[in-house]
């Protein structure tokens, strides 16, 4: 099947440093898009459709795409990236895409677009970064925490994570507590190319969803009431869930990936030392393990309605800064972490309250560990006998 090109002359220029997030969110624009581009320069974009659009299609398409663009890049201003560390000039031996082989040995077993099995090689570099985050959580006395994959909607609401990040949800249901539908469902249940062909009248309404972070447990747990003396450093790692669309490719973007954290409540002093200090600690973890990285500052990916205020307040005030390791195989960089500081929002919005009665403070140290095991294994390729001494060691 041959792809239809269709290409959109952008009403506004898309500034080059905007098109990175106006391509990843054209992802969500229309079904119909199997793949997105903005031009080199910023004038148009390049939509790769399943079939060719007739004149209606294409003029809603188009209005679409333009409502994309313009939302984001009206009034936009260019962000100040701050640099914190930089190590990308690390030197590392390898430069090919590490997922050719992943497939070839069997070592990744794709179930589905951003689902993964993962294998051996995998789950034991896996365990061994996750002991390097332990070790971090330890260093600050975390208390461990294991939170539910699945979260109730209202947590979500109460968080405001449906009007910031609605595109990348991931929803729950179960057949109704009905002994027609279940019925129904034994006998008829069959998958064809849209998925289970059952009607949706035969599924409960959606009152849970799969959970997109780690922390936001912790801070329910801890909501409406004074916080246990005065501040609480906690730890716990979970599979967490984001719909990335057409986005979502190889071991990089997943729609299902495993996140550990490292989460501090408190005072706003405590919580933004106790990230610096993380920060700190970790630069000595990555120069262990070889890993050639920068850290600096970024955002969250907004929806599309809130990206530019949102992403100019986290930039104003040094919310969130990534780790960023190499992929010298695409000459790119691919977060494998991300340092958080989310001032009183969640204190406010969940009235956790200090020893004074001011709302709490919280902040994050997030890694993916999918990303972390692709990025090392992307500078140093499947052959232990080419990786770090302390990684080889550790692992052997
Ligand atoms: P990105 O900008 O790459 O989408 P993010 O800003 O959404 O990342 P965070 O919310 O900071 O990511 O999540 C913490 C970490 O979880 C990221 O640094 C990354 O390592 C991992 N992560 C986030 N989304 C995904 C995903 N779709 N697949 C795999 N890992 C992910
Ligand atoms: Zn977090
Ligand atoms: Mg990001």
């Amino acid at each position: 099947m041959s792809a239809e090109i269709l290409e959109i002359v952008s009403t506004l220029p898309i500034p080059e440093y905007l098109s990175g997030e106006v391509q990843s969110k054209l992802a969500y624009v229309d079904e119909a898009i199997l793949q997105a581009q903005v031009t080199p320069g910023g004038e148009r974009i390049r939509l790769s459709l399943a079939a060719a659009p007739d004149s209606e299609q294409r003029s809603r398409l188009e209005d679409k795409v333009q409502r994309v663009v313009a939302s984001m890049v009206k009034g936009a201003i260019k962000l100040k990236v701050q640099v914190l560390e930089d190590h990308l000039d690390r030197p590392v031996p390898y430069a090919l895409d590490p997922m050719e082989a992943l497939l070839a040995r069997k070592e990744v077993n794709p179930e589905a677009v951003g689902i993964f099995a993962v294998g051996p090689l995998l789950s034991r570099l896996i365990q061994f970064f996750e002991g390097l985050f332990l070790e971090l959580a330890d260093s600050f006395d975390a208390a461990p925490y294991r939170f539910p994959t699945l979260i109730p909607a209202r947590y979500l609401e109460r968080v405001n994570y449906f009007r910031a990040f609605p595109h990348s949800l991931s929803f729950v249901t179960h057949l109704r507590t009905d002994l027609d539908a279940i019925d129904h469902f034994a006998q008829h249940a069959a998958c064809d190319e849209h998925g289970l062909n059952e009607p949706l009248t035969s599924f409960a309404g959606i009152e849970t969803l799969l959970s997109p972070a780690v922390c936001y447990h912790l801070y329910f747990a801890l909501a409406d009431q004074p916080l246990p003396g005065g501040q609480v450093v906690a730890t716990a790692v979970g599979t967490c869930f984001r719909y990335e669309a057409i986005n979502l490719t190889s071991l990089e973007r997943l729609w299902n990936f495993t996140m550990r954290e490292v989460i501090f409540v408190g005072a706003k002093d405590f919580v933004l030392q106790s990230r610096e200090i993380a920060r700190q600690r970790m630069a000595a973890v990555f120069e262990k393990i070889g890993l050639a990285y920068r850290v600096e500052s970024a955002n969250d990916p907004f929806f599309i309605g809130e990206f530019r205020k949102q992403a100019a307040f986290q930039s104003a005030f040094q919310l969130k800064f990534e780790i960023r390791a190499r992929l010298p195989f695409k000459e790119s960089t691919l977060a494998v972490g991300s340092y958080n500081y989310h001032q009183d929002f969640f204190g406010r919005q969940l009235n956790i309250t200090l020893p004074d009665g001011s709302p709490a403070h919280t902040g994050c140290v997030a890694f993916g560990l999918e990303r972390m095991a692709f990025a090392f294994l992307a500078q140093y390729g499947l052959e232990p006998s080419g990786w770090p001494e302390f990684v080889r060691q550790a692992l052997a």
